[in-house]
């Protein structure tokens, strides 16, 4: 579908026609165009400024503190859900669809209330993005971070990712080491003579299976860790005693340590093993001291829950912003083919986030 968009209608309705119009990964075009238009023609008290297939808007109202909406407006592949489809109605409305959850219903929401609400509390930077299904090095925010770094300058971030309408903070890191064990081969026949080192990883095994995670309080987030094996391997011929064995382990760490702190650990639980670092991303402090962010969670009233996967918050966390995520649909049908998303919940999302922005 092309046309264009009405960003005053019911947010429910406006999720719908977004949805509509296909915008997988790398082909948000015609959706970046139509939303730029929108914007310029309903919303002319923002400033407007286009980035590859992301659009950039923005108020000047002289406000002391100023919010940032993002939301990305690609999706996962087509899984023959489209053009939306709708189930029961009223109250027990369901849109459904490739991208009803992740995350055009969350775009909706921003879309009308830029349009909509021309004099908010705080000032807006709205960033509507392209290619975060994919690669980070193609995602849009990370373009706008090196191009047009004053647009995502602020004192809080909302990343409309879908989480059922409840405040997420903050996310955990994720380490994954290679521990390696040595022996010397032998003929299994004569196995005194050499030494196993499969067997050798039978300790590292011990510890892993009698470590006690731990669980972390942060702004009343609570991050459970996990140190799991995640794949093993050794082993020459079947009469032969292996000299090499290889365990990865995945290491999710609560944001209280940085990765060289979760490092220091993980060396520290495999004491006398050699390790290898080979993958790390930090996690994100939740941030929801900071006065705006404390605002927020009023506003919602919802109690802030951890959030268990990395998102862009992490972006926005790594440039000092305290960063949630907040929007309509059950994060676990992100794309799924069974993607939909409650009207009830575009809804209460609006209104709380409308409550928020008028202060
Ligand atoms: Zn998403």
């Amino acid at each position: 579908m092309t046309g264009s968009l009405d960003l005053t209608v019911d947010p429910i309705e406006l999720t719908a026609a977004l949805v509509d119009f296909p915008s997988v990964s790398g082909d948000e075009q015609g959706l970046a165009d139509a939303v730029q238009e929108a914007l310029g023609r309903q919303a002319p008290h923002l400033e407007l400024v286009r980035s590859g297939n992301a659009v950039l808007a923005r108020t000047h109202l002289g406000r002391a503190a100023r919010v940032i909406f993002a939301g990305h407006l690609d999706t996962v592949p087509i899984n023959d859900n489209l053009p939306h489809r709708r189930t029961g109605e009223g109250d027990e409305l369901v849109l459904h669809g490739c991208g009803t959850v992740d995350m055009k219903s969350g775009d909706a929401v921003a879309l009308h209330l830029a349009a909509t609400l021309p004099t908010p509390a705080y000032d807006m930077t709205f960033v509507f993005y392209d290619c975060e299904e994919i690669e980070a090095a193609r995602n849009g925010l990370g373009r706008i971070e090196r191009e047009l770094p004053d647009w995502l300058a602020g004192d809080l971030a909302i990343v409309g990712e879908p989480s059922n309408v409840v405040i997420e903070a903050g996310c955990q890191g994720t380490m994954r080491v290679e521990v390696r064990t040595e022996g010397a081969r032998a003929h299994t026949a004569r196995a005194w003579m050499g030494s196993n080192a499969i067997h050798a990883m039978g300790e590292v095994l011990r510890r892993l299976r009698d470590y006690q995670p731990r669980t972390v309080d942060i702004d009343g987030c609570t991050y459970r860790e996990g140190l799991q094996a995640v794949r093993i391997g050794g082993g020459v011929a079947g009469n032969v005693v292996p000299d090499e064995c290889l365990l990865t382990v995945n290491h999710r760490f609560a944001p209280d340590r940085d990765p060289q702190q979760a490092q220091a650990h993980l060396r520290q639980v495999f004491d006398g093993f050699e390790v290898t670092v080979r993958d790390c991303a930090a996690g994100a402090l939740p941030g929801l001291s900071a006065p705006l962010a404390k605002q927020l969670i009023a506003s919602t009233g919802g109690a802030p829950a951890a959030k268990l996967g990395w998102t862009d918050v992490s972006r926005f966390a790594a440039l000092g912003l305290p960063a949630v995520n907040f929007g309509p649909g059950d994060p676990t049908l992100a794309h799924t083919q069974q993607e939909n998303v409650p009207a009830e919940q575009i809804t209460r999302c609006t209104r709380l986030f409308e409550a928020f922005l008028r202060g």
